[in-house]
C-alpha cells in the first residue's frame, strides 16, 4: 500500500518549487557531464589514432633510412677493401670507378661514391671521366676518419655536394694503409631530396612533419623541407632534451623549436645507426574535427540547457501563481468562515456558531464532568422601541446592545451571540452559577447605565432581562432542557417587572438544585 501513499503525497508548493529547480539542475548537470564525457573520450581515441598513423610513419623512415644506410655502407665497406687489398693505381682505378659508377645504379638512394687518399685529394670517384679533381680534405667527415681510427660506418651532416651542388648526406668509412696509418676515406653520398621525396608520400597534413635527424641533432632530411636545413639543429627541441635521454622511442607531444607548431610526435632512435627518426601531426589538424563535434555539442547543450531552464521559469512562474490562488482562497476561506460564524448586524457571533459551540462546549463539559453556564438576555419593550424610534434605530440600538455584551466577557473560551430578534445569549464555559449571574449583572448594569434613551418604557431607557442557567457534569443531551429552563427564567424575568436577572443551579436530572433571584427597583 506504501506506493499508494507515496503516490496521493501532495508537496508544498515550496517544496515543489525546490523539487523543480533541483530536477532541472539535475538535468543539466548530467548533460553536461555525459557530454564532457563523450568530448573527453573521442579526445582520447583522436589522441590515439593520430599517435599510431604517426607511429607507422616514423616506422617507414626508420626502415627507409636503414635499407638505404646500410647498403650505402655495405658498398663502402666493399669498396674500402678493394683500395685496401688494390689499391688505386693504375688499371685498378678504372675497374673501381666503373664498379662505382655501377654501384650508383644499383643501389638505391646513392647519389655518389668518392674515393680520396690521406690528403683528401680525389682519387677515384663514381662521376663520369673527364670531372676535375678536388680536394675534400676540408670536410668534417674527412677530419674526423683522419684523426680517429675507428673503422665503421661514419654519417655526418648534411653538406653541398662540389660535384653537383645538391644537399647530401655524406655516409663514410676510413681507409687504412697496410700498416694501420690513415690512407684516405670512402664516401657514399645520398641525396636529402632522396628522403624528402619519400616522405612527400607519407600522410601527414600540412602543419604535420617527418624528419631523420643524427644523434647530435643535425637535421638530415625534413617535410615540409627548411631553407637553413642544413644548418638547423633540433638538440635543444624537447624531443632530444625531455624524452630522448630517456626512451629510445614513444610519443610525445611537443611544441616544434624550429616553426613553433605544437604536434603529436612518434620518435625511434634507428637501430644500430647514430640517427632518430620522428613524425609529427599537428594538433590543429587532430583536433579540428574534434573541434567542430565539440562545439555542435555545447551549442545543442547550451539550447538543451536554455530550454530547460526556460520551461523551468515558465513552471515556477506556474507554481507562485498556484501558491498565490492558494493563499487567496485561504484568506477568503478564513474570511468566508468569519462571516459565516457572525451576525452582519451586531458582529457578536451569530446562532449557527452558537449553536455548534454550545454543542461542543457542552460535549467536553460532559467529558470533563465540569460547569458550563448559559446566559439569556432580551431587550426590553423593544417592539415599543422600534415603533417610537423607526426600525433603522432599533437595528442601531441592537448593535449598541451587542457592543455591551461583548464588553463584559473576557475569557477566550466565552461566546456572546445574537439568538435573535432582540435576543442574545452568553455561554460560559467552565463557570458555576454565582460566576455566570455576575457576569449576567454586569451586563444587566452596563446596559442600563449606557442610558440609551427609550422613551417608551416604563423604565426610560433600554434595558435588558436574562435567564441564567448554570450546571456541573451536564449530562450529554442536557443542552436543550437548559436552553428552556434559561427562556423559562426569562421570562420569569420579564413577567417579575423586567431589567432583572433570574438565575437557577441545574442538576442532571433538570430538578432546580437551588434558585437566586437577584432583584433590582426598576
Ligand atoms: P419584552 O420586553 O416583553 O421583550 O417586549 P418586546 O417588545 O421586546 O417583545 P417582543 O419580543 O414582542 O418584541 C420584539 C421586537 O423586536 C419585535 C421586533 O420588531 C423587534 N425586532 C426583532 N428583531 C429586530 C431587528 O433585527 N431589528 C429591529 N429594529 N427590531 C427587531
Ligand atoms: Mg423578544
Ligand atoms: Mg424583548
Amino acid at each position: 500500500m506504501k506506493p499508494l501513499y507515496l503516490i496521493s503525497t501532495r508537496l508544498a508548493p515550496s517544496a515543489l518549487t525546490k523539487a523543480l529547480i533541483g530536477f532541472i539542475a539535475l538535468v543539466c548537470l548530467s548533460l553536461i557531464l555525459a557530454t564532457a564525457w563523450q568530448m573527453k573520450q573521442s579526445r582520447n581515441e583522436r589522441i590515439a589514432t593520430a599517435k599510431i598513423s604517426v607511429s607507422n610513419i616514423v616506422l617507414a623512415a626508420e626502415q627507409l633510412a636503414q635499407d638505404t644506410l646500410r647498403q650505402a655502407d655495405n658498398t663502402l665497406r666493399d669498396l674500402v677493401e678493394r683500395v685496401e687489398h688494390d689499391g688505386v693505381d693504375g688499371d685498378q682505378r678504372v675497374r673501381l670507378e666503373k664498379l662505382m659508377a655501377q654501384a650508383v645504379v644499383n643501389v638505391d638512394g646513392i647519389q655518389g661514391l668518392f674515393i680520396y687518399d690521406a690528403q683528401g685529394n680525389w682519387v677515384a670517384s663514381s662521376l663520369s671521366q673527364g670531372t676535375p679533381l678536388k680536394n675534400n680534405g676540408d670536410r668534417a667527415y674527412f677530419i674526423y676518419h683522419r684523426d680517429n681510427a675507428d673503422v665503421s660506418i661514419h654519417i655526418g651532416s648534411i653538406v653541398e655536394s662540389r660535384s653537383t651542388g645538391d644537399m647530401v648526406i655524406p655516409i663514410s668509412r676510413r681507409i687504412n694503409g697496410d700498416d694501420g696509418t690513415f690512407a684516405g676515406v670512402a664516401l657514399a653520398t645520398v641525396p636529402v631530396a632522396y628522403f624528402q621525396t619519400f616522405f612527400k608520400r607519407m600522410d601527414v597534413d600540412d602543419k604535420g612533419v617527418i624528419f631523420l635527424a643524427l644523434n647530435n641533432g643535425d637535421l638530415l632530411a625534413r617535410r615540409p623541407t627548411l631553407t637553413a636545413l642544413m644548418t638547423t639543429n633540433v638538440a635543444k627541441g624537447d624531443l632530444f632534451t625531455l624524452y630522448l635521454p630517456y626512451s629510445d622511442s614513444g610519443n610525445a607531444v611537443i611544441k616544434s623549436v624550429v616553426d613553433g607548431v605544437e604536434r603529436i610526435y612518434a620518435y625511434r632512435r634507428v637501430a644500430g645507426l647514430p640517427i632518430v627518426a620522428a613524425a609529427g601531426v599537428s594538433c590543429e589538424h587532430v583536433f579540428a574535427p574534434w573541434w567542430d563535434y565539440a562545439y555542435r555539442s555545447m551549442a545543442s547543450i547550451a539550447l538543451i540547457t536554455f530550454a530547460l531552464v526556460l520551461l523551468g521559469l515558465l513552471l515556477y512562474r506556474q507554481i507562485q501563481h498556484l501558491i498565490t490562488a492558494e493563499n487567496d482562497l485561504n484568506i477568503a476561506r478564513t474570511e468566508l468562515e468569519v462571516i459565516a460564524r457572525t451576525d452582519s448586524l451586531t458582529h457578536l457571533a451569530n446562532r449557527r456558531c452558537f449553536d455548534a459551540t454550545l454543542h461542543q462546549e457542552w460535549g467536553r463539559a460532559t467529558r470533563n464532568k465540569s460547569f458550563i453556564a448559559i446566559i439569556l438576555l432580551d431587550i426590553d419593550w423593544f417592539k415599543q422601541y422600534n415603533d417610537r424610534y423607526g426600525h433603522l434605530q432599533g437595528d442601531d440600538c441592537l448593535s449598541e446592545v451587542a457592543g455591551i455584551i461583548g464588553s463584559c466577557i473576557n475569557r477566550p473560551s466565552d461566546l456572546a451571540a445574537r439568538y435573535g430578534g432582540e435576543e442574545f445569549v452568553i455561554l460560559l464555559p467552565e463557570t458555576h452559577l454565582a460566576g455566570a449571574l455576575i457576569i449576567a449583572e454586569k451586563v444587566r448594569s452596563a446596559i442600563e447605565s449606557a442610558g440609551i434613551a427609550h422613551a417608551t418604557s416604563p423604565l426610560g431607557n433600554v434595558t435588558i432581562s436574562s435567564g441564567v442557567v448554570a450546571i456541573n457534569a451536564p449530562g450529554k443531551e442536557g443542552y436543550k432542557a437548559a436552553m428552556e429552563e434559561a427562556d423559562r427564567l426569562l421570562y420569569r424575568a420579564k413577567t417579575k417587572g423586567r431589567n432583572r436577572v433570574e438565575g437557577q443551579l441545574l442538576e442532571n436530572d433538570g430538578f432546580a438544585a437551588n434558585l437566586i433571584l437577584l432583584r433590582r427597583d426598576a
